[in-house]
């Protein structure tokens, strides 16, 4: 079982958008797939056509020890991948871990139970370096970085580098950066390129190939509670995650072999 966290402290940099769509495109291409929502907003439940106020069980039960996985995941109504949800609940597990032992390790512990389960468990993380990003770091092999190729998609980059750094020193040996995902790319715009290019210069392989492009159809799809990969399989936003998928099925592969 490979578990990632979508981390970028920025809102509104594809987090969400990418998790809910890597996890549909992995399950679509066969691997058995969880997606963890972390963020209070609810989002990626939504996304996924779940409906966030109906829960009576979501991750805040599981990292406050109330509710096992069990009585917490649900199916996606539309791809066949699994949701452990999210709502407003959430809001409070910041200040309520604060006085619980082992508060970072939370999510680690509930998922270390099912990993015979899956393939892949993805994490949707919040726009913040809190307690619940710190639990989805704990928990994580790795990390997937989304950004958008804008002048000032590096400050800030640095901020979450030096918290993956000291995860890594302190709490988690295990967790290194996979990459960074180029998002919402518009090959028409100097910028976008120009950025882009000093990304693959500054970060060599950790910048991955597929770029995801700035799509009207991937925007649209949470609305309908449907990935993107789902909704409309021949836009060029779907087809880029699905290419996403096959290059993360390649790169763990490529870690069996070596
Ligand atoms: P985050 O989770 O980092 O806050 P989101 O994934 O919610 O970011 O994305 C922010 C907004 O940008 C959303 O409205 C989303 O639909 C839109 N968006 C994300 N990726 C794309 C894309 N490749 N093309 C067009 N719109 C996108
Ligand atoms: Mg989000």
């Amino acid at each position: 079982m490979h578990i990632f966290a979508v981390a970028n402290q920025k809102g509104g940099v594809g987090k969400t958008t990418t998790s809910v769509n890597l996890a549909a495109a992995l399950a679509a291409s066969g691997q058995r797939t969880l997606l963890v929502d972390l963020d209070p907003q609810g989002n990626a439940t939504m996304g996924c056509g779940i409906e966030k106020r109906g829960l009576t069980s979501s991750v805040y039960q599981v990292l406050l020890q109330l509710a096992s996985m069990d009585q917490a995941r649900v199916q996606s109504p539309s791809g066949k991948f699994d949701v452990l949800p999210a709502n407003r609940d959430l809001a409070g597990a910041e200040v309520e871990l604060v006085d619980l032992e082992s508060r970072e390790m939370r999510l680690k512990t509930a998922l270390a139970a099912h990993k015979e389960d899956y393939d892949f468990v993805l994490i949707d993380c919040p726009p913040s370096l809190s307690m619940l990003t710190l639990n989805g770091l704990c928990a994580a092999h790795g990390v997937i970085i989304p950004m958008q190729c804008e002048y000032y998609a590096l400050e800030g980059l640095s901020d979450l580098v030096n918290t993956i750094k000291k995860v890594h020193a302190h709490l988690n040996r295990d967790l290194k950066i996979i990459g960074l995902l180029r998002v919402m790319y518009d090959p028409r715009n100097t910028l976008s390129t120009q950025v882009s290019a000093q990304l693959e210069e500054h970060f060599g392989d950790k910048v991955f190939k597929t770029l995801v492009p700035r799509n009207v159809r991937l925007a649209e799809a949470p609305s309908y509670g449907i990935p993107g990969v789902l909704f409309d399989k021949g836009a060029k936003g779907a087809q880029a995650y699905m290419a996403f998928a096959a290059e993360m099925i390649e790169r763990v592969n490529s870690w069996k072999d070596s």
